[in-house]
């Protein structure tokens, strides 16, 4: 497989997926094939959409649908509001899903949405009448046997109840199980809205663990403080970590000493952001990357850390909680640095684990209370934490090398016993 150029291609989420790829095909030494099967995504589904505006005129949106494997069940995968996201971004965040189900031992693909729009231009009718439009649109390929959306960046239990809606009403009777991170109202699940921030603190505590790292005496910096970043930082605090710094599009804060989690919520609550909150200095978001802080969570977007400023980073850990946040090219540097990366597909997986809770709730009509969800969830990253480490240690490989190995040998394993149709 010829190796992908690393400069001015370097911050392409696509091409960066499938490096991180053909290092675990290679180890593997999986059939030419089995590689150019799984390099590829299977489905991808672009759409073009009028939305009517309040103001009576029209705008026509993009948005995408992309469905990478559908080997080991039905494809699985967040749909994101951006108005930066692109085909390429959604076919590798589509490709992650399918890595993160495998590592999980869940029974999903992988798979994405995104719609190329900023939803603070809209108003809250607006909003639902896009959603609505481009369920409607992805209707070909979203259901509860194909594909299951779930909420990503810009996106919530509201926007998923809209998609339900819509699918549901032109079936003609309720289909819950076509979305996860629903409100519990309509066949949501407990647990669901925390469950990826619970996931990167369970991460937090497993990689202390193994580095004999004391959470009480590490700082932490989060960059992000939505669904993922401010619940991370949130159970993290509850755990004895010390968070010092956050940052979202509004700006960052940091206090050596550590900040009050609780207040900078309500700060947020109050003011839409974590700027200005009090008795904290003020930083950029890149700044907040480069603080003396012990162990970092980028729970933003992608390609925050990046070979401009991967030598720079002073944390000693980083946990993944965004999707792809650090490229191939950073990931080498960090590791000549010592530096230890829990990757993005073990880290963030505690939202599509509790996915798949919801959705076999959904589809069995019997729900679990929050307590036995909280100690499923534990337990399945727990095991996929020990299963990426067993391969990592065995190869002398990062963790998300070994990460990779685990969950892309489960793939090819599935697609090889299958065959080829016909
Ligand atoms: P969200 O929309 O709830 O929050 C995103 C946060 O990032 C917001 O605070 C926003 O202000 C901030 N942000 C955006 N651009 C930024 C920038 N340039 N610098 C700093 N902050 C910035 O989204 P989310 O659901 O928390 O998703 C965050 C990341 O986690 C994404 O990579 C997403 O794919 C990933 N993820 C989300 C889930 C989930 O369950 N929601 C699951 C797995 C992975």
């Amino acid at each position: 497989m010829a190796a992908v150029p690393t400069s001015a291609l370097a911050d392409d989420p696509w091409l960066n997926a499938q490096r991180q790829f053909d290092n675990a095909a290679q180890i593997l030494n999986l059939s030419p094939g089995l590689r150019a099967v799984l390099r590829e995504v299977r489905r991808e589904l672009l759409v073009r959409f009028p939305v009517k505006m309040d103001d009576g005129s029209v705008r026509v949106f993009e948005g995408y649908r992309v469905q990478h494997n559908t080997t080991r069940g039905p494809a699985k995968g967040g749909i994101r509001f951006h108005p930066d996201t692109t085909l390429e971004e959604v076919k590798a965040l589509s490709m992650w899903m399918t890595w993160k189900c495998a590592l999980m031992n869940i029974p999903y693909g992988g798979a994405k949405g995104g719609v190329v729009v900023d939803p603070r231009d809209l108003s809250h009718r607006e909003l639902e009448r896009l959603t609505r439009r481009f369920a409607s649109e992805i209707s070909l390929l979203i259901g509860p046997e194909s594909d299951i959306p779930a909420p990503d960046v810009n996106t919530n239990a509201e926007v998923m109840a809209w998609i339900m809606d819509t699918v549901s009403m032109e079936a003609g009777y309720s289909i819950p199980a076509v979305v996860t991170g629903k409100p519990l109202d309509i066949g949501g699940s407990e647990g669901r809205p925390t469950a990826t921030g619970r996931g990167v603190c369970i991460s937090a505590l497993e990689i202390c663990q193994r580095l004999q790292r004391d959470p009480a005496s590490t700082t932490v910096a989060v960059q992000g403080f939505g669904n993922v970043g401010s619940v991370s930082a949130e159970l993290m605090c509850e755990r004895g970590f010390r968070i010092c710094a956050v940052s979202d599009v509004s700006g960052g804060v940091y206090n050596p000493d550590g900040l009050d989690v609780a207040a900078l919520l309500e700060h947020r609550r109050s003011s839409g952001g974590v700027a200005g909150f009090p008795h904290a200095r003020a930083v950029t978001n890149s700044e907040l990357l480069e603080l003396p802080i012990d162990l970092l969570v980028p729970a933003a977007l992608e390609n925050q850390i990046t070979a401009r400023n991967a030598g720079r980073i002073q944390a000693t850990v980083i946990i993944e909680g965004a999707n792809g946040p650090t490229t191939p090219d950073a990931d080498l540097i960090l590791e000549h640095r010592g530096i230890v990366v829990v990757p993005d597909i073990l880290a963030n997986a505690g939202g599509v684990t509790v996915s798949y809770f919801e959705w076999v709730q959904d589809l069995q009509s019997f729900f679990w209370e929050e307590g036995e969800i909280n100690r499923q969830l534990e337990r399945i990253l727990r095991r996929a934490f020990a299963q990426m480490c067993e391969q990592a240690d065995l190869h002398g490989a990062s963790l998300r090398l070994g990460a990779y190995l685990v969950a892309v040998k489960r793939v090819a394993d599935a697609t090889a016993v299958r065959g080829i149709y016909p």
